[in-house]
Formats: structure tokens, C-alpha cells, sequence
């Protein structure tokens, strides 16, 4: 039996909710994390259309990009399409889940997506954020492996295209326990020397907590000691936009037809072709302008984003070429991410692809 909560942590795994920008709202916004799970359908957008094809075809959970909700609601009367949206999934039992910019903030999400599809290599965070912090604590000698594991499978010590990584010195501990206190070794009332693993693992923003609370839970003191430091290294695999690089240039012309075929778009907005060919492409899902600076600082010779405003354009300014490919056909493949996960870890489990195209620009 898989339950909605079920379906929930693996997505939350992949792209955890506290990568979310603030005014974000990703997550369950309708819904029984107890519930069972029938089937999923799977959408970019959650408007009545994807409703009623989730009601008729049997599927109640639907996974989107972009939240249903994004403001408080006062009134759930059926008046505008979100309300007439969550009356009908209530009263139907359907569930209601979208992974938003917390998907754009990591490393293999939604510009990613975009990167792998113009085959893009090299590819990196275009603008990398979220903090680093180092976790240090002690373990008895015998049990410092176990331990270590167990913080490690959160993820913790993960650098460039290595895992696991940590560092161990020996060293003694001393302590007394006290009255009331239950020791794992050494007696009450008298100093104990303990030979102790220090262990220390980078650990990013996102995973601190889980990191501290497996900590607690596997370590076999009843006082485990552990302290936390927070790095001046930015996570260079959380944040927004991808930069990567073609395996050899491509002309201008001929690659921006590339990207029209690849991302299936009636038109392209782009600026002047100022560079004759293209080998260094950014990338952004949705409304990236606010990144064209740092596509042109990151050397790009064209930034592929959605959503730009006429003044915007000015902003490439003749340093790399801006193509708006538009917001929908730049986050379309972002459904492909939901299905490869959960069916990675789900084998067999019903995911289906709603056939609604939700965009709701049309070009004459
Ligand atoms: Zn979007």
C-alpha cells in the first residue's frame, strides 16, 4: 500500500520544501497524507481540465509544478477557477501536490531537465546559494562507523561527484556522569577517559536537521556531543538556473532552431545574434530574467529563460544572446522528473502523463 505521505517524502527527498523561495507554496495543498495512493497523474499546471481527467480516469493524486494555491484563501466559494479547482478535488478525495521552486533549486531539477534536452555537458548551478554547515561529534571508538553511516545515508558529506565524505582523528573523551544519569560507559560519580572518533561532514542548510536528528537517534550516548558550524561556502548544487556547455559550438542561428524544435515552440523572442556561434548555454525554467547578468558573468553566449518583460531585453546588452522561449514550454519536461521518480523507487505503480496541454498562451 502506498499512501499519499509515501509518495510525498520521495519527492521531498529529491527537492526539499525549505529550498522553496519564500513566496512559494509547494508542497500537499489539498489532501490526506494517510490516504492511499490509486494512481498519479501528472501535470505542469492543476486547472479544472486536469481535475476532471484525474476524476474520470481514476487518479487521486495529482503531482504538479506549479501550486494550485499561492495566496491565502477567505472565501471557497466557486467563483474563480483555483476555488472551483479545490471544491471538486474535495469532494471527490483527491490529493494535491506540487514541487515548485524548491524543483527549479536543485541540482538535477527543472533547468536541468532543460540542460539534458539541448545536450547540454559540464552543467553546474548557474547561480548557486543555500548555506554550508560543518557538523563535528564524538563517538565511542566501536561504535563511530555505525554512526557515521547513518548521518552519511542523509546525504550529508557530498562533495562534486563524490559521496560519504568525512573527516575522522582520535582522540580521548572525558566526562562524569552525574546522579540520574544513565551511562553508556564509565560510573556515576567518577571522571571517565573514553577513546572517541571526531568525525566532521559538510552538510548542506537543507539537511541539517535531518542530519542532528539521525544523530541523536543512532548514537549511543545519552548526551552525544555535536556542534554545528555554519561555512562561508555557498552549496555549489542548490540554487537556481543550470550553465552548461555544447560538445562543440554550434552556429547561432542554427542552435536557436535547435531550441525552437527541442522545447516544441510556435515562436522564439530572442535579441541580436551577437555571437556568430554558441558554446556556453544558461538555462533557467520559468521567469529567469533576474539572471542575466550572471549568465553574462558566468560567460554564457545565450540565456534560455521564459517571461521577458520588453526593458529586460536591453539587459544582454550585446554580451550574450537572451532567448525567451516562453514559461510553459521551458518547464514542460518538468513532469518527466516526477514520473522518473517515483517510479525509480515505485516500480509498477500507476503514473500517467495528463494529456491537457495547461499553457495558457496560444500564438496567432
Ligand atoms: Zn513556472
Amino acid at each position: 500500500m502506498t499512501l499519499v505521505k509515501d509518495i510525498v517524502a520521495l519527492l521531498e527527498d529529491f527537492a526539499p520544501l525549505s529550498l522553496q523561495e519564500s513566496y512559494d507554496n509547494a508542497g500537499l495543498v489539498c489532501g490526506n497524507p494517510e490516504a492511499e495512493v490509486a494512481s498519479i497523474l501528472l501535470t505542469v499546471d492543476v486547472t479544472e481540465a486536469v481535475i476532471d481527467e484525474a476524476i474520470a480516469e481514476g487518479h487521486n493524486l495529482i503531482i504538479s509544478h506549479h501550486p494550485l494555491v499561492f495566496q491565502g484563501i477567505k472565501k471557497l466559494l466557486p467563483d474563480n477557477e483555483v476555488n472551483r479547482c479545490l471544491i471538486k478535488a474535495i469532494r471527490h478525495d483527491l490529493n494535491i501536490y506540487s514541487a515548485h521552486t524548491n524543483l527549479d533549486s536543485v541540482l538535477q531539477g527543472v533547468s536541468s531537465r532543460m540542460a539534458d534536452k539541448l545536450g547540454l555537458i559540464n552543467q553546474s548551478i548557474l547561480q548557486p546559494s543555500g548555506r554550508l554547515f560543518s557538523l563535528t561529534f564524538y563517538t565511542p571508538e566501536n561504535e563511530a562507523e555505525k554512526v557515521r553511516a547513518a548521518v552519511l545515508d542523509c546525504g550529508a558529506g557530498h562533495i562534486g561527484n563524490y559521496s560519504h565524505c568525512s573527516f575522522n582523528s582520535r582522540g580521548n573523551g572525558t566526562f562524569q556522569a552525574l546522579d540520574g544519569a544513565r551511562p553508556f560507559v564509565g560510573e556515576i560519580g567518577k571522571i571517565h577517559t573514553e577513546p572517541e572518533i571526531k568525525t566532521e561532514i559538510t552538510v548542506p542548510e537543507y539537511l541539517l536537521n535531518r542530519c542532528v536528528r539521525t544523530l541523536k537517534a543512532v548514537h549511543p550516548y545519552e548526551e552525544p556531543v555535536w556542534n554545528v558550524v555554519c561555512l562561508d561556502n555557498t552549496n555549489p548544487v542548490t540554487g537556481l538556473g543550470i550553465i552548461g556547455e555544447l560538445p562543440a559550438p554550434v552556429e547561432s542561428r542554427r542552435f536557436l532552431q535547435h531550441v525552437k524544435d527541442t522545447f516544441h515552440c510556435d515562436i522564439i523572442r530572442h535579441t541580436p545574434l551577437c555571437k556568430p556561434e554558441i558554446k556556453r548555454v544558461a538555462v533557467c525554467g520559468g521567469a529567469g530574467a533576474s539572471l542575466t547578468k550572471v549568465a553574462i558573468a558566468r560567460k554564457a553566449d545565450l540565456y534560455i529563460t521564459g517571461d521577458y518583460k520588453y526593458h529586460d531585453f536591453f539587459n544582454a546588452d550585446n554580451k550574450l544572446i537572451i532567448a525567451d522561449i516562453g514559461h510553459y514550454e521551458s518547464e514542460q519536461y518538468t513532469k518527466e522528473i516526477f514520473y522518473e521518480l517515483v517510479t525509480k523507487k515505485i516500480p509498477n505503480f500507476v503514473v500517467r502523463f495528463s494529456k491537457v496541454v495547461t499553457n495558457p498562451v496560444s500564438y496567432l
